[in-house]
Order: C-alpha cells, then structure tokens, then sequence
C-alpha cells in the first residue's frame, strides 16, 4: 500500500535541489533555521529569490507533540521521546546526556516553551545593544505567542506566588510561555497551542514558495574566492550531492553545526570552544491538597528569575506532570499533589569547555564524530551549591516537603546535557580569537556564512535560551536581508 506519511508539507527531492542555485540555503530547521526561514519569507514575500531548507531528520511530528491529542506530557516526553530522540551523550562521558532531535522541527517539538528573556545585565558584554535585544524578543515573543497567562486564574498558582513572595522570592513571577492561548473565533482555528518550529514553516508557507529537502544531512560548507557557495549534502542512501547556495545559514545546533564547520576545514579559534549550558538541580515536593481551601487548583508554572545575587533560576511546575494536559483526560483527585522544582545555574563561558571532531570514530557516513570536554569550574561549582539553598529555602516558602525519586536524593544535580540548553560553540563576538562570528551572525572572514542557532549564543546566563536564540535568528536573517537586496 502507498505511504501518505510524508504529504502534510511539500518536499522537494535533494537531486532536484542539485539543479538550483539558491540564494539562501539554511541547514536544520528546529529553532534558529525555522526562525531565519519564517523572517526571510516574510520579508521578501513572493520575489523571485531561491530560498532551500536542508533537514538531516525525516518528518516526524505535524505540530508540538503536547499539541497531539493523544498525548499528555508523560507519554510524550517519558514514552516517545527516549525513542524517537539521540541520545548522543552516550558516547561523551564528559556530556553524558546530550540530546539530539534529527526530525523536520528539532528539538522544538518536544521543548516545555518555557520562554524566559535573558537579563540585561548578563547581555553587557554582548555585541548586540539592550534595545536591539529587546525590538528582536518583542518580534520573537509575537510570533510565538508568548504569554505570562499559562496559569492565569489557577489558585495554585497564586497561592504559590504570594507564599514566595511573602516568603523572601519577591522576584516570582508567572512563567512566560510559548503557547497559544487563543480560542477559535471566525473561523480562525488556535488549535496549534503550543509553539514549535513547525509553525515558522506554516507560516513560510503561506509567504511564499521554498524547497524543503529531508533525509538531507549537511556534512560540509563548500568556500570558493573565500565566499560560501554552497554545501555538501548525503542522503539516506550515502549517496553525495552538492547543492549551491549563496549564503548558508548553519542551524544545526550547538553541537552538529561546529561538527560541520571543523569537518569544513573551516579555520577559526573560537569554533566549538565556549560551549555553554545549565548546571541542573531537579527536585520534587509534595503537598497535601488540604493546604489549599479551593476544590479546583488549576495547574503551576512559577519562574524564579536569575538575579545579580543568585545567578541561577527556579522553575516551578505542577501538580504532577498535569501543569499541561489534554482536554481529553481526567485529572485524577489526589490527596497529595507533587509539584517539580527545576533550578537552573548560570555556567561560566569557558575555551576549555569543547565540542571537537574525533577522528577516530565515524559514522555511517564516514564522518568523524564529535567528542566533547566538558567541567564544571570552581564559580559553576560555587553556584551550585548556592541553588540547592535556594531550593530548600523556595520548597519551605510553598510548604513543600522535598522526597526521595527512587534512589535518587531529593535534591540531584543532573549530569551535563541534561537540561537541552547547550549553547556557545560559535559564539557571536568582534573579537575573531574569542568568537565564531561577527556581531550578525556571520563567520569571521568569511562572507555568506552564518550561524543562526543556540551556538551563537555568547553567554546565557540562568535562563532559557530558546526565545533569544530565535531572537538572534530573525536578526541575522534581517542582516542577510539588507546583504542580498
Ligand atoms: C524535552 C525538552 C524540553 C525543552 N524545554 C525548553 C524550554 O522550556 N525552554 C527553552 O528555551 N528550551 C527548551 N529546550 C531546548 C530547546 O529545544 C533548544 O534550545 C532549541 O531547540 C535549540 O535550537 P537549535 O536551532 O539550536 O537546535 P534544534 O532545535 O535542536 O534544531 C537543530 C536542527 O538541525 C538538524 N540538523 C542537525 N544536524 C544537521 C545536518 N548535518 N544537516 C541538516 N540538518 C541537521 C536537526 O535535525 C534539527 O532539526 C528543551 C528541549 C527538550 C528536548
């Protein structure tokens, strides 16, 4: 019988693409590819340029995976998630949970959509100013629908809130959330609630026309009179292809888009140096449902914000995994609610933290794999001693006792990729020696060539680093714009 799985979005066949000279070619298309796409598209709306998107994974999920009715957060992220997920960290002892996505969206089907902005004061020594920051998050927040009302009217929630702030956590605040919250109305269908990448390529869609390859994974970035012209590409069936394009946009991820760069031969100090992420504490605490007056609780999602003083973040989520559910399913009536408490600590940006090629394994393209060195240092270690207080301190606010998970401990730090937000590994800068590119996005010397992903990121501070990684996305591809005309 004929397969119709892969007709929800057109696709075009890499050796059609080999036909073409684009004038844009992105790589990847989960966060940072999906937000350079949707910008171009937008504004160039339907001019003759070639735009062509190169996507290593097949197509997976239609939309978020919280947004299929028939699943709810557990079946997603503890069932189908560990299946259809890489875990690369397997063979990285340094980053033993490293996680990849290889599917048409990446990682941006799976994400929670927690969409905090980084703090002004841990963009000082970034090379994009305060306010450009800023027009870019009010851009990215708009098109992703982010909003502090997930939990709106939820009596947990401010039952929560007041006893943190009466408590010492003055900063808490309601998580912003990437998700719609609108209901249909004419006819407008809201249906997509929560933000992934696949919307950026919804909306692209109905711009303008542009070629989607998948099964197409970018190895190498083709320079000719020290321009990019284009990249190397292996389908499915190892066959090797070259599709030209005068600007390539790497968005691959922090840590595939130095793999392809350092397989390039792509010279640069700073390349898959930096890299960065969240030093993760998880704990659980419980409650009895007789602390609260209110028969309906609603559903918690609190965000303690990084401080100048407590350079790390809590995230409160809850009752159980029920902080977002289906329509379709029964909240159980439990006597004790458990509510997770996620601390995130600021990591410092360090050249010995790496992502390099490892010439002696390859995979089953032939290409070496990465490998990556990767500790904690003296101040991260510092910090994270500072955020086990914390959570001990915030649980004691919202009258939460912590508990064992298994054999874990209640409070456990998580190892190192663990919390998805690794970032870094080409980080924007004007210094060529501590930086992968130029303040646009674009690696040093080389025009055509940028990066628009989590790997530019110079530093993330506490928070999470999608929202700005999109942020800096639609800046590049705004720097592209004025480029290309
Ligand atoms: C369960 C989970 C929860 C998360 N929750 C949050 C959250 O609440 N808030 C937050 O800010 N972040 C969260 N994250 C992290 C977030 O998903 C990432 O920060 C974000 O997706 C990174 O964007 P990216 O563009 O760098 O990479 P990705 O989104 O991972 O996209 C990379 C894309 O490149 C493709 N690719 C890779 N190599 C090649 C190649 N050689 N050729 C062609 N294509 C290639 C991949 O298939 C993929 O589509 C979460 C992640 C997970 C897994």
């Amino acid at each position: 019988m004929q397969s119709h799985q892969n007709e929800w979005i057109p696709i075009t066949p890499l050796e059609q693409m080999t036909n073409k000279e684009y004038d844009v070619l992105i790589v990847g298309s989960g966060a940072g590819g999906g937000a350079a796409l949707w910008r171009l598209c937008e504004q160039w709306k339907n001019n003759d340029k070639r735009i062509g998107l190169l996507e290593a994974g097949d197509l997976m999920l239609p939309t978020h995976g919280q947004n299929l009715s028939t699943m709810n957060v557990d079946r997603l992220l503890n069932e189908y998630f560990p299946k259809v997920s890489t875990h690369l960290g397997r063979r990285l002892p340094e980053y033993p949970d490293a996680t990849l996505v290889f599917a048409l969206g990446g990682r941006t089907l799976f994400w929670s959509a927690a969409s905090p902005r980084i703090p002004v004061f841990e963009m000082k020594k970034w090379p994009v100013t305060a306010k450009e920051m800023n027009f870019y998050y009010n851009i990215a927040e708009k098109i992703m629908n982010v909003t502090p009302f997930f939990a709106q009217g939820s009596s947990m929630q401010n039952t929560m809130l007041e006893r943190l702030k009466k408590n010492g956590f003055l900063e808490a605040i309601d998580l912003p959330m990437a998700v719609n919250l609108k209901g249909i109305q004419y006819g407008q269908i809201n249906s997509d609630a929560f933000f992934s990448s696949i919307h950026f390529l919804a909306y692209a869609l109905n711009w303008r026309p542009f070629d989607l390859a998948v099964n197409s994974r970018v190895v190498q970035v083709v320079i000719d009179k020290g321009k990019a012209a284009g990249v190397h590409v292996i389908s499915p069936d190892k066959k090797s292809c070259f599709i030209r394009g005068k600007t390539v946009v790497l968005s691959a991820s922090a840590l595939e888009t130095p793999r392809i760069l350092l397989y390039s031969g792509i010279q640069g100090p700073a390349i898959g140096h930096y890299l960065t992420n969240h030093s993760l504490l998880r704990a659980t605490g419980k409650i009895s449902r007789k602390n609260f007056s209110e028969e309906v609780l609603g559903n918690l999602v609190i965000n303690i914000p990084q401080t100048k003083h407590s350079p790390f973040q809590i995230q409160i989520f809850g009752p159980e995994k029920h902080y977002a559910y289906q329509q379709f399913e029964e909240k159980p009536f439990l006597e004790e609610l458990r509510i997770a408490i996620n601390t995130f600590g600021k990591v410092e940006s360090r050249f010995e933290n790496s992502v390099y090629l490892d010439f002696s394994e390859r995979d089953e393209y032939g290409i070496p794999k990465i490998q990556v060195n990767f500790s904690y240092s003296e101040t991260d270690n510092m910090i994270i001693q500072q955020m086990a207080q914390a959570k001990v301190q915030a649980a004691l606010a919202m009258k939460l006792s912590l508990i064992s998970q298994g054999d874990s401990p209640p409070i456990s730090l998580m190892p190192p990729g663990n919390d998805y937000h690794e970032s870094g590994t080409c980080r924007m800068g004007d210094d060529p020696l501590t930086s992968a590119t130029n303040r646009f996005g674009q690696i040093h010397g080389i025009p055509g060539l940028y990066v628009a992903d989590n790997s530019v990121l110079p530093s993330i501070g506490a928070a999470n680093p999608t929202l700005t990684t999109i942020s800096l996305a639609i800046r590049t591809a705004d720097y592209i714009l004025q480029q290309l005309g």
